[in-house]
């Protein structure tokens, strides 16, 4: 019971670690300020008012500046992942018999991640400046609802071209503003979706690898030490063979830090692999994050007010499946027709 404990708690720190990460990376700015606030009304019978300032302070060097602590950590946290990778599982699954090409694979993903990663991390995700304003006011027609023409930026002074937002964390107008992404330190907008999105799914795709030759390796022990036909005395004085439990116990006895990756491997592919088929559903449906956040936000003001058959937002760049992913492909940003 003491592993199941153990197993549950690293579970459960895992998962929270995770779901706070993911939601930090699509809305930081919100989830910013509704946390900040959350935390500050918990911590401030029992935590000194300096500790309160100082902690207030390093979350919002954290959250709304650029920092590189979230791309440092990324970093960290592969390091550890592909360290114990190299360490234990490849050699292991080596003198198994496992194929090159199938140990070999994560690597590669981690090569074309890296790729991506630097392109999202360094290009311009459509950064609107007075010189390029006037063909982004072009591109895309206001719908009236979320973006009217009248806005203007209180920090820029340009008005501001439907679909644009101006992000707080790099103080500018964003082209076609998806979100602000800690973990690549930059914004994501018209020019670096597509990068963003093929980072996503390299990364996915490295988890998936990392995850799929580890339990291939923990099977391949587990059969050839006979662990699955393992019997046990029960209290009635009978043998009955072991459960999953009881062969997941002597692995991860075996092999803790193997068990601990897999663990938090399984975990990120997971999250990820949501997190990146909410992406190509907001690519299918030509949405941004924002846009369906902000959308979700208003569905919810009407369900409260009991008003939800008005002022809904109603997609207008919506044009297809196919024109939708060529609009990611090769985004609109010069002195074409305006999209709907
Ligand atoms: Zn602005
Ligand atoms: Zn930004």
């Amino acid at each position: 019971m003491d592993f199941l404990i153990l197993f549950l708690i690293y579970l459960a720190v895992c998962i929270s670690c995770m779901v706070v990460a993911i939601k930090f990376s699509r809305q930081s700015q919100e989830c910013f300020a509704r946390i900040s606030h959350h935390v500050t009304r918990v911590i401030a019978p029992v935590i000194p008012q300096r500790l309160q300032i100082i902690v207030q302070l390093i979350l919002h060097r954290l959250i709304r500046q650029r920092s590189s602590f979230f791309l440092v950590l990324h970093l960290v946290l592969e390091i550890a992942v592909y360290g114990e990778y190299s360490w234990e599982v490849f050699p292991y699954s080596l003198e198994l018999g496992f194929r090159h090409s199938i140990l070999l694979l994560p690597y590669i993903l981690v090569l074309g991640k890296m790729y991506f990663f630097y392109l999202c991390c360094t290009k311009d995700p459509g950064t609107i400046s007075p010189s390029n304003h006037k063909q982004l006011l072009k591109v895309y027609m206001y719908d009236g609802n979320l973006y009217q023409q009248s806005h203007v930026c209180t920090t820029c002074k340009l008005a501001k071209p439907a679909r644009s937002k101006h992000c707080r964390v790099c103080n500018r107008c964003i082209h076609r503003f998806d979100h602000h992404c800690v973990w690549v330190n930059n914004c994501i907008g018209a020019l670096n979706i597509r990068y963003f999105l093929l980072y996503l799914v390299t990364l996915s795709g490295m988890a998936a690898a990392v995850g799929s030759v580890t339990i291939s390796f923990l099977v391949q022990v587990a059969l050839m030490s006979n662990l699955h036909q393992a019997m046990y005395v029960n209290a009635d004085g009978e043998q009955v063979p072991v459960g999953i439990l009881y062969i997941v116990q002597r692995l991860f006895l075996t092999f803790p830090r193997i068990l601990f990756m897999l663990g938090f491997t399984l975990l990120t592919f997971f999250l990820l692999a949501g997190y990146t088929a909410f992406h190509f559903y907001l690519v299918m449906t030509n949405q941004t994050s924002n846009e369906w956040y902000k959308h979700m936000n208003s569905c919810q003001c009407h369900m409260d007010n009991s008003r939800s058959d008005k002022h809904m937002w109603g997609n207008i760049y919506h044009r297809g499946i196919i024109t939708n992913v060529k609009e990611i492909i090769s985004p609109e940003r010069r002195n074409r027709k305006k999209i709907r």
